[in-house]
């Protein structure tokens, strides 16, 4: 637990450029994953190539003045197809990062050669070996899992680097050691784990033993220390904060703003803040969408980012979490996305999801040091 309770300075407002944006190619999805949040995903709804160029008149000059990503994500962003995908891209310049967040079963020497070509940098959904990715279906409902490896396989086989994203649904004793060695005989250099969300359309519960998740974050922080070759996404930014609240220097961790992250739907519209909120609507907030790329240009969408009314509501809970919360500096208020479908609304604190992914991996983090201490120390 950290030690004390005080004051963050990060985190007021919402910037207006982002780090990056969040494009949605298609609706389509050909996996059928049971934890999917995904309300669209039977439908091909694909984005038209006038919606990628009126992002890219605003993202090419930001991308002149510092590192920009467009991350393509679904739906499944491969099943909009290499020449549909090669269209969306071809508007935005040179000096753009690429990135696909893929379920890796369509995955083959042509989509290689695509990624190549296109420097297009490629995250792969697996949740660990074949018994744990048992959620991960097909539109028939058969397995996933021998697509998923052999997709990687493909990709290994043409050298490129890749990182992987692993929902775990429900931690356990030895799942975390487990995880690990797996992904590092996988090969992915980055690994990003996400306890599973109840959001969207996936309303199942993801309230779990404090104990139980604190642990699971603890074995994974020994099981990366044993063999450092994977950079692992939650245990090096707690480490960095960690190292911060010793410097002196945790005011600093927290972007001055938050950041916009736009995602941008098949149709254009955009969606602030999570990208979990895009595609639904609510009696009260509407369709969650501050406007339409086709009809306003990205960046006046952004300057006017807080007046949304959701958006407005999501700034006064960041600010109760900044009033309340001792974990604030290393987590900046969670996401909208979990405060509204875990509680319908936006102003509210803790969530399932920060107990989970926020507050027991800095304790499990905490956990693992406090158990490895020299006895001198
Ligand atoms: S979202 Fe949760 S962990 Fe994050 S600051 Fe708010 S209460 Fe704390």
């Amino acid at each position: 637990m950290p030690a004390r309770q005080r004051t963050f300075s990060g985190m007021r407002g919402v910037a207006a450029v982002p780090t990056y944006v969040v494009m949605q190619p298609t609706t389509l999805c050909n996996l059928d994953c049971r934890y999917c949040y995904l309300p669209l995903r039977a439908a091909d709804r694909r984005m038209p190539v006038a919606v990628a160029e009126a992002v890219a008149a605003a993202v090419n000059p930001w991308a002149e003045r510092g590192r920009f990503s467009v991350v393509w994500h679904g739906g499944e962003p491969l099943a909009a197809g290499r020449d549909h995908l090669a269209a969306l891209i071809a508007p935005f310049g040179p000096s753009v990062e690429h990135h696909v967040q893929t379920n890796a079963t369509l995955i083959d020497d042509d989509w290689c050669a695509f990624f190549a070509e296109h420097r297009v940098r490629v995250s792969v959904s697996v949740d660990g070996g074949r018994e744990r990715n048992a959620e991960r279906v097909t539109r028939a409902g058969r397995p996933a899992y021998d697509r998923i490896v052999r997709g990687v396989a493909t990709l290994r086989r043409h050298g490129l680097p890749f990182s992987a994203l692993a929902v775990v649904s429900r931690p356990e004793p030895g799942l975390a050691t487990e995880l690990y060695d797996y992904f590092l005989e996988l090969g992915c250099d980055v690994l990003g784990v996400n306890i599973e969300e109840t959001e969207g359309v996936n309303l199942r519960g993801n309230a779990h033993d404090a104990a139980t998740v604190t642990a699971f974050w603890a074995e994974l922080v020994a099981a990366w220390r044993r063999d450092p070759r994977i950079h692992l996404r939650e245990v090096e930014w707690s480490l960095r904060y960690a190292s911060a609240i010793l410097d002196g220097t945790d005011d600093d961790v927290l972007p001055r703003r938050l950041d916009p992250i736009p995602t941008v739907g098949h149709d254009g519209s955009v969606t602030l803040l999570s990208p979990e909120l895009a595609g639904f609507s609510d009696s009260r907030y509407g369709d969650f969408s501050s406007g339409n790329v086709l009809d306003t240009p990205l960046a006046e969408i952004l300057s006017d980012a807080e007046r949304t009314s959701w958006v407005g509501e999501f700034l006064s809970g960041v600010e109760a979490c900044r009033a309340s919360c001792p974990y604030f500096g290393f987590c900046g208020g969670g996401h909208a996305a979990n405060r509204y479908f875990e509680q319908g609304r936006f102003d509210g604190t803790e969530t399932e999801h920060c107990r989970n992914s926020k507050i027991r991996l800095l304790e499990g983090v905490l956990e693992h040091a406090r158990d490895h201490q020299s006895p001198a120390a």
